[in-house]
């Protein structure tokens, strides 16, 4: 299955913390990383008293279950110092989000697919659109129509993984 990952971080040197993620998701089970978006620095949502992030996109070849590769990616978060807060979008060393996977609609307790804030968020759509411009999402819209109505609110490439 093709699966695409957000990454995000705002704590604890982002540029390496993304890094280091991309390494890790290199290294799961019956998983290959084909590619990498650029890193990009994107204003924060919700409360503004904290850092800007850094996010990027992977896509991933997986025959992990989605449910599965969310259990690793909450694995890395973890590792990588996450703790969950009560507020929602408070500053984080590693969030990790699927955003896409395969084709699939996908709706339960832990999970929603595709990610239910991909077609508002400038630092997943832009990140997308690099690696893979000619994506269509399960209910058939093309991700340069989301790109085209999503102002890029600051979002800037700030390096490369
Ligand atoms: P947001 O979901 O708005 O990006 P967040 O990423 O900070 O916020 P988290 O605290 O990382 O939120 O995740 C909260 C819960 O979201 C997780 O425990 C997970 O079960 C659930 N979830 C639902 N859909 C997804 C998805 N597509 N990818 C990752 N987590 C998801
Ligand atoms: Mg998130
Ligand atoms: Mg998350």
């Amino acid at each position: 299955m093709i699966s695409y990952i957000g990454i995000g971080s705002n704590q604890a040197d982002p540029l390496s913390q993304a890094r280091l993620a991309v390494k890790t998701l290199q290294q799961l089970p019956r998983t290959t990383v084909l590619k990498c978006s650029s890193l990009y620095s994107s204003t924060p949502m919700g409360p503004q008293d904290q850092p800007d992030y850094v996010n990027a996109v992977a896509e991933l070849d997986t025959q992990l279950s989605a449910l599965e590769l969310l259990d690793e990616l909450q694995k890395i978060e973890l590792a990588q110092g996450r703790v969950r807060k009560e507020n929602r979008w408070g500053p984080r060393t590693l969030d990790l989000d699927i955003i896409l996977y395969d084709n699939q609609n996908i709706a339960n307790e832990r999970l929603t697919i595709p990610h239910y804030g991909m077609r508002q968020r400038e630092f997943v759509l832009y990140p997308l659109q690099e690696i893979a411009p000619d994506l269509v999402l399960p209910d058939m819209t093309h991700l340069s129509q989301l790109t085209r109505l999503c102002d890029k609110n600051g979002l800037t490439i700030i390096g490369q993984l």
